[in-house]
């Protein structure tokens, strides 16, 4: 049986970027050298487009749901539910996922915080670390476990997940609730970030009793005889019901995959029916295995029709404001994975290319930016031969600009662009 075009998408997370004067006024993507994402710029259509509408929050989340093509106006109801998708905990009609973040709190100020807090949660006390001083997945088996033990009761829930990332579920609770996400909060008092709303006294109940709980684990003394810093308090927050998204085929006729080291990623593939591809190694970090994943989506491209393939690299180089790595993470992303699937892709026939990235990291905030993005759509049957190359600048030169990001991936699953 003859398969119909194949589709992939090329996504690098946060590598759009602004002008830098120490680059003599080139971006990241200008200053790399990418001679295969130049080659799907020269021979394809080459334009911006915003993946993060105006007034949304400038997350992963919101941008991979619009490159998905998906409106985020209409379907996104915060990121934990999106995360318990990819954890594999179902939500019903009612149910509200919260992030519980394992976080260091201190009584004291940035440069003396003093991590012992009696057993007491004051919205006078600091964010000393949103990530609790990175726990090992094993330490923060034995704390979350603990939690579930003394603070499960009729509708709440604790899941175990990764390091400081975990997930709360409350049955059929409340999601009127405003609270800041920990990570805005660094270094500064929490009384900022604290939780306002309707159901606002229940999960400061929940935090403040963690406090207490969590004072003399055995897991912080041990921490602490280390010099390391303990994990003194829970902090919920990214809260939303379960999102009704329709299944990727209902909407655009093609059966999909997605390869990610992300889970936030998988949960959003989990969401909308994509199947999700394991590739050993797969990190999310400068070391990932970038030709694992490459194979992996030629490999995927025999079983479905399209392939959303995500490479984290360049954007924690955006947050660690390092131009070097930055760079280093688009050169890898365009010789490790670009262009083997280029190459991969001539074996399989007719095939389109969408290459872009979720959002801006630019180096010079070190966080995300609602910026509108450079994309560029390679179709096997078409040939430019524009000289274009993959950077804003000519990007932005063309005068393509799709204001509604989600309705990019309909014009590439419809070759309209
Ligand atoms: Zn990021």
């Amino acid at each position: 049986m003859s398969k119909g075009t194949r589709y992939i998408v090329l996504l690098g997370d946060g590598m759009a970027d602004r002008p830098l004067a120490e680059l003599g006024g080139r971006t990241p993507l200008m200053a790399a050298r990418t001679p295969n994402m130049d080659h799907i710029a020269s021979e394809g259509v080459l334009g911006m487009v915003r993946t993060i509408p105006e007034g949304m929050a400038l997350g992963s989340d919101v941008a991979n749901l619009a490159v998905l093509g998906y409106d985020p106006k209409k379907v996104y109801t915060g990121r934990s539910p999106i995360e318990a998708a990819g954890m594999g905990v179902d939500l019903g009609p009612g149910d509200v996922a919260f992030r519980c973040n394992l976080v260091t709190l201190g009584k004291g100020n940035a440069l003396d915080p003093d991590t012992d807090l009696d057993g007491e949660l004051s919205p006078e006390f600091i964010m000393v670390d949103f990530a609790g001083g990175h726990p090992s997945n094993e330490e923060a088996a034995e704390i979350v476990s603990f939690l579930s033990d003394e603070l499960e009761e009729e509708g709440i829930e604790f899941h175990p997940g990764v390091s400081y990332r975990h997930l709360m579920v409350w049955r059929n609770g409340q999601e009127k609730l405003v609270v800041d996400p920990p990570h805005d909060l660094t270094d500064r008092k929490i009384a900022q970030g604290w939780p306002r709303g309707a159901a606002a006294e229940k999960i400061l109940d929940l935090m403040a009793r963690s406090v207490g709980l969590l004072a003399d684990h055995p897991v912080n003394v041990r921490r602490v005889a280390d010099g390391k810093q303990p994990v003194n308090a829970i902090w919920l927050w990214g809260q939303g019901l379960k999102p009704g998204m329709k299944n990727f085929k209902d909407v655009y006729g093609l059966e999909g995959a997605m390869i990610t080291a992300v889970d936030l990623l998988r949960g959003l593939a989990v969401s909308i029916g994509f199947k999700v591809v394991d590739v050993p190694g797969a990190t999310g970090y400068l070391d990932t295995n970038y030709e694992g994943k490459a194979s992996a989506a030629v490999e995927a491209l025999e079983d479905v029709d399209i392939v959303y393939l995500h490479v984290e690299a360049p954007d924690e180089a955006g947050h660690s404001g390092s131009v070097t790595d930055k760079i280093k993470a688009i050169e890898d992303f365009d010789s490790r994975v670009v262009g083997p699937v280029l190459r991969g892709l001539k074996e399989l026939g007719s095939h389109r290319v969408l290459l872009m990235p979720d959002h801006a990291t630019p180096l010079e905030i070190k966080t995300h930016s609602g910026d509108p993005v450079p994309f560029a759509i390679y179709d096997s049957e078409i040939s430019n031969g524009s000289g274009r190359t993959y950077d804003e600048a000519c990007a932005a030169s063309t005068g393509v600009h799709i204001e509604n990001g989600h309705e990019l991936m309909g014009k590439f699953v419809r070759k309209e662009l």
